[in-house]
């Protein structure tokens, strides 16, 4: 089979055979210079990905500061510039990545920020689009299941262009621990956090594996009983990473710019890379009107194609589960009516 036979199997875009691996020049903007965004600016100034980084925010000074101390970093890094910007320099950009908002304060869950962050992405989402509306949004603000979905409503951009960081961070977190459980690389593990990045979040491990091995064969190989409570420890640790975290220094931030810069990499070099990430979920999963993270193919068209997971009953369940959490939590939002948006 030639090679645009098989991506036409895949189901991809005609420019994606095209522009596979293609490399294209991005400007990427920065909504919010605090610890996320700050640190997923330096992470992009140490993989040289984009020429541009504009960062924005509410604190002028505070944004400076960083794009100051940023291209000090440039001459160890590859050349590209980087300056405290306005909703303006959004005009040209491939991506705008939202990071403005309130973190979690120890003992708050995300789905606590829903309104203050809403308010802020009520005023900040338009600015965006009145200038752009060829950038890709990728929200990382939380609850970033809800947010995704207001910056697609208030955006009135198609969903595939509106992009949530969703369980990228989760997945990893899962891997990770997947990883030292079973002494492999972590990357040898494919097992998917799916659902609300929060904690309705659901582990999939109906088709966790590694080397195509299921989790319960891999035991089975390497003479490992069964041990239900590490794995049930495993989802809970996965769980409440966060707030672990939080409790000891605040806020998280190099875990979840890592993920961002891997999504940014996926959609700069058009990679087809299957991601979690936060998406309108397509009406095979029967979910209507609400973001969620689900393994998704993503390219430089923003959302290529959600895959559709053959979930046992009780995955099936507790992602519908997930799923009202988030829609009870997009509800309380005042956000433009279904008929406002386009696509
Ligand atoms: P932070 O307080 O360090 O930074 C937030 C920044 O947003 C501040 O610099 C603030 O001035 C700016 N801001 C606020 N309102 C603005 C506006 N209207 N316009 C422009 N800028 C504005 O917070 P942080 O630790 O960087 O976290 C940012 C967000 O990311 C939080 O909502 C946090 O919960 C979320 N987060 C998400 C993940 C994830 O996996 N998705 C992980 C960690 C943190």
């Amino acid at each position: 089979m030639g090679a645009s036979r098989v991506w036409q199997a895949l189901g991809l875009h005609a420019s994606l055979q095209m522009t596979h691996y293609a490399w294209h020049p991005a400007r990427i903007v920065i909504v919010g210079a605090g610890h996320v965004g700050a640190t997923l600016a330096y992470s992009l100034v140490l993989d040289g990905l984009a020429p541009e980084i504009v960062l924005i925010d509410q604190d002028q000074r505070r944004a400076e500061g960083e794009a100051m101390d940023l291209n000090h970093a440039v001459p160890f890094s590859t050349q590209c510039r980087v300056w405290a910007g306005g909703f303006e320099d959004c005009a040209g950009a491939a991506v705008v990545v939202l990071t403005a908002g309130a973190g979690q304060k120890p003992g708050e869950t995300r789905l606590d920020l829903a309104a203050r962050n809403g308010a802020i992405f009520a005023d900040v989402v338009p600015r965006i689009t009145a200038v752009s509306r060829e950038a890709i949004l990728l929200v990382a603000t939380n609850p970033v299941d809800v947010l995704t979905y207001a910056a697609w409503k208030l955006s009135r951009l198609p969903p595939h262009r509106v992009i949530g960081s969703g369980t990228i961070l989760d997945t990893a977190r899962f891997r990770h621990l997947l990883s030292r459980h079973f002494g492999v690389d972590a990357r040898s593990v494919h097992a998917y956090i799916i659902g609300e990045h929060g904690d309705s979040e659901v582990p999939v491990w109906s088709l966790a594996n590694i080397a195509g091995m299921r989790l319960p064969d891999f035991r089975a190989a390497h003479d490992l009983g069964p041990d239900q409570a590490a794995m049930d420890g495993i989802v809970d640790d996965t769980r409440r990473a966060a707030y672990h975290i939080i409790e000891r220094k605040g806020a998280t931030y190099f875990g979840v710019a890592a993920g961002l810069l891997r999504i940014l990499e996926a959609i700069v070099r058009n990679q087809a890379t299957v991601l979690s990430v936060s998406s309108l979920v397509p009406s095979h999963y029967r979910m209507d009107d609400v973001c969620l993270s689900l393994p998704t193919v993503v390219t430089c068209n923003g959302i290529e194609r959600v895959l559709h997971l053959p979930l046992n009953d009780a995955e099936a369940e507790a992602f519908r589960h997930s799923g009202d959490v988030v829609r009870e939590a997009i509800g309380r939002l005042n956000l433009p009516s279904p008929s406002g948006a386009d696509g």
